[in-house]
């Protein structure tokens, strides 16, 4: 499966990093995977591989205040507790 290095931020309330682009595909070349160049555009009943591997590469480029929108529920109402 082809992966991808991925440039992103950080939400400093959660701490999760969440990609914002991606770049340099690494092609598995498997023709049953639909990101490989060797897949066949007009393949018949597609069942083949739709997820990315893992990034290979994270590029964390910023950093935003609050909690990413996965956990912003989940620290709404919450008071801001400093790590001891
Ligand atoms: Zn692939
Ligand atoms: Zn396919
Ligand atoms: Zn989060």
């Amino acid at each position: 499966m082809c992966c991808r290095r991925s440039e992103g931020v950080v939400y400093k309330r959660c701490t999760h990093y969440v990609p914002i682009s991606f770049h340099d595909k690494r092609d598995c070349g498997n023709r049953y995977c639909t990101f490989s160049a060797a897949h066949p555009r007009s393949c018949k009943n597609c069942n083949c591989e739709i997820h990315w591997y893992p990034d290979y590469k994270q590029d964390t480029v910023g950093y935003r205040e609050g909690a990413c929108s996965g956990c912003f529920q989940y620290f709404a109402g919450r008071p801001v507790i400093n790590a001891q």
